[in-house]
C-alpha cells in the first residue's frame, strides 16, 4: 500500500474550505481528509499554507506546448497534457476541428495510442469531436473547406471503430442532425450544440433527441434575430431557457467580456456552467505567430492581445488560455468566489463527462487528481491519479 499525505493545506471540499488540514491518498485514491495531523508513515507534500482543491477538467481543448491533437503523433497528446498539467488541469477532453474523415481517423487512432503510453500530465476523458457537421455562417475558425452535413455512413463508421468518443458538437438545425442526435444517444456519447443558427425551435426538437450542451455558449451561435418583423429567440436565449441544457464558456475574458461571464453565472449558475479553455497549439508559449489544426493542413493565426487570431483579425482562432487564468478571471474580474469558480473547473465539467463518481470532488474514494496553488492562483503542485506530474516546490 502506497500513501501520500499533504499536510498544512486548505482544502476546498464540496461544502467548505477546511484550514490546516490534511489529505491522505491510498492507491491514487482520496483515502481521508481532515482538520488537523495524522501520524503515519506516507510520502509527505507540505501544502505551506496553499489551497488544495480538486484538479481542473477541461473538456475542450485543442492544443498546448506549441502541439496540436491534430498534429497527430503520440508525442503531442503527450505534450499538450504535460503542458496544461502545469497551469492545474489534471482531467482533459481532446478536442478535434473541421478536417478531412481520414485525418480524424488518425487523430482518433493516434488517442488510442497514446492512452496506452505513460505520461506525467493530465488524463484523457475520450475525444470531442467538434464538426464537422456545422452551419457555414457560424463557422468561426473552423476550415470551411471541410464542413458539411451529417453523414450516416461516415459517422456510423468513426463511432463503431473508436468506442471513446464521449463528445461531439454539431449543429441541430442541419438535415440529418436529429437522426445524428439519436445515434449519439444510442451510444451515451453527449451530443452538443455548436457553430449553429438553431432557433428556439430547432433547440426544442435538438433537446427532445439527447442535445444536452452548449459548445462554446455566445462564439458561433446566433442571439435573438428577426425575420419579416417577428423575433425569434436565437441559440443563446434557448440555452438560458432551458434549465436543462449545460452550456460551457472561454473564460478567457477575450471571448467573452467580464459582463457576459456574469450574466451566464446570473441565469445558468454553476451547476450547469462549465469553464473551458478551448485552447489551441500557443497556449503555454510566447509566439506571436502560429496554426490552428495540424502542421500541414492547419490556417495560419497570429497571437495577440492574449487570444488567437484569423490573419484578417476579424475573428477569434481559440484561446490561449490555461485553466489557472479561468480561475483566476472569474474571482478577480467577475466576482465570483473561489469554491463557485472550482466548481465550474471540477463538480461541473466532472457531472456533464459522467465522472462525477470518480473525478471533481475532494472526497474519500474519488481519484487523487489534485491542484495545490497560492492566493494569487499560481499553480505549486499538480497530482494525477496520486502521482506528482508538475512540483514549483
Ligand atoms: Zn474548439
Amino acid at each position: 500500500m502506497r500513501f501520500t499525505k499533504i499536510i498544512n493545506a486548505r482544502i476546498i471540499t464540496p461544502h467548505e474550505i477546511l484550514k490546516n488540514a490534511t489529505l491522505v491518498v491510498k492507491d491514487g485514491k482520496i483515502d481521508e481528509v481532515f482538520t488537523g495531523a495524522i501520524d503515519i508513515e506516507a510520502h509527505i507534500i507540505d501544502a505551506r499554507g496553499n489551497f488544495v482543491s480538486p484538479g481542473f477538467i477541461d473538456i475542450h481543448l485543442h492544443g498546448g506546448g506549441g502541439y496540436d491533437f491534430m498534429d497527430n503523433t503520440v508525442e503531442a497528446f503527450q505534450q499538450i497534457a504535460i503542458t496544461h498539467a502545469k497551469y492545474g488541469t489534471t482531467a482533459m477532453v481532446p478536442t478535434t476541428l473541421t478536417s478531412t474523415k481520414e485525418n480524424l481517423i488518425k487523430t482518433l487512432e493516434t488517442y488510442e495510442l497514446t492512452t496506452k503510453t505513460h505520461y506525467n500530465g493530465a488524463s484523457f476523458l475520450g475525444v470531442h469531436i467538434e464538426g464537422p457537421y456545422f452551419a457555414m455562417s457560424q463557422r468561426g475558425a473552423q476550415d470551411p473547406k471541410y464542413i458539411r452535413l451529417p453523414d450516416a455512413d461516415e459517422y456510423n463508421e468513426i463511432l463503431n471503430r473508436f468506442p471513446f468518443i464521449t463528445r461531439w458538437s454539431a449543429a441541430p438545425e442541419l438535415p440529418g442532425a436529429i437522426e445524428f442526435g439519436e445515434v449519439l444517444r444510442k451510444k451515451n456519447i453527449i451530443a452538443s450544440i455548436a457553430h449553429t443558427e438553431a432557433l428556439y425551435a430547432d433547440v426544442i426538437k435538438a433537446q427532445a433527441v439527447g442535445y444536452s450542451l452548449m459548445t462554446h455558449l455566445y462564439s458561433g451561435m446566433v442571439g435573438v434575430i428577426r425575420k419579416e418583423g417577428f423575433r425569434y429567440a436565437g441559440t443563446v436565449e434557448s440555452a438560458f431557457l432551458l434549465d436543462d441544457m449545460d452550456v460551457e464558456v472561454i473564460a478567457d475574458l477575450k471571448h467573452l467580456p467580464a459582463e457576459l461571464l456574469q450574466l451566464v453565472y446570473k441565469i445558468k449558475g454553476s451547476d450547469c456552467m462549465a469553464l473551458i479553455t478551448d485552447a489551441m497549439r500557443a497556449a503555454g508559449t510566447n509566439v506571436t505567430s502560429s496554426k490552428l489544426g495540424s502542421l500541414e493542413d492547419g490556417l495560419d493565426v497570429i497571437v495577440e492581445d492574449g487570444v488567437a487570431k484569423l490573419p484578417d483579425r476579424l475573428s477569434f482562432a481559440g484561446s490561449v488560455a490555461t485553466t489557472d487564468k479561468l480561475l483566476r478571471n472569474l474571482v478577480k474580474n467577475v466576482s465570483i468566489s473561489i469554491p463557485e469558480a472550482i466548481k465550474m473547473l471540477t463538480v461541473t465539467p466532472a457531472r456533464i463527462m459522467k465522472v462525477q463518481n470518480s473525478k471533481g470532488k475532494i472526497e474519500k474514494g474519488f481519484d487523487a487528481d489534485l491542484v495545490i496553488f497560492d492566493n494569487d492562483f499560481e499553480i505549486k503542485n499538480t497530482i494525477v491519479g496520486g502521482e506528482v506530474v508538475y512540483q514549483k516546490f
